[in-house]
């Protein structure tokens, strides 16, 4: 799918003009992410810039990324990051949730890990880096 029509299914909050489209306080971290999702973009058009300020405004949401998005399911993100943002979807092997993934990355760069355990395998907190991601039974009931 194009990426200008991954822009029109984007919650509208995160684009500019948005409710939340500014980072405020938290820019540094914004512009981050912002470049993590650009070194790993197949191309660097408007478009796909406009795609990834929106996915790092996002990345800000309190919810699952793909449903702060506004998108149906995690599938359509995974869908959307491995098409467009190719170079970086490929380093996530093993399928961490995808905002969980981008901040490791950035601690990795830095050179920093937020990480306890030596291995995800063994890891108390596997199930915040790559359980599932549907909403909770009482998110879904507050959307219908
Ligand atoms: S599962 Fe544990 S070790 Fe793996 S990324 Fe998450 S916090 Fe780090």
């Amino acid at each position: 799918m194009q990426p200008v029509a991954w822009l029109a299914m984007i919650d509208a909050r995160w684009k500019p003009g948005g409710s939340l489209a500014e980072p405020g306080e938290r820019h540094e971290e914004y512009q981050d992410l912002r470049c993590l999702l650009l070194d790993g973009a197949v191309e660097r058009s408007n478009e796909l810039v406009a795609l990834a300020e929106c996915i790092a405004r996002a990345c800000m949401g309190e919810d699952h990324l793909w449903h702060d998005l506004g998108l149906p399911s995690r599938a359509e993100l995974s869908g959307l990051l491995q098409e467009h943002f190719s170079r970086l979807a490929l380093l996530n092997v093993g399928g961490m949730r995808w905002k969980k993934f981008f901040y490791k990355q950035l601690c990795e760069q830095a050179g920093i890990s937020v990480c306890r355990a030596p291995s995800c395998g063994v890891c108390a907190l596997y199930g915040e880096c790559f359980g599932n991601e549907e909403l909770p039974l009482f998110g879904l009931a507050a959307l219908v």
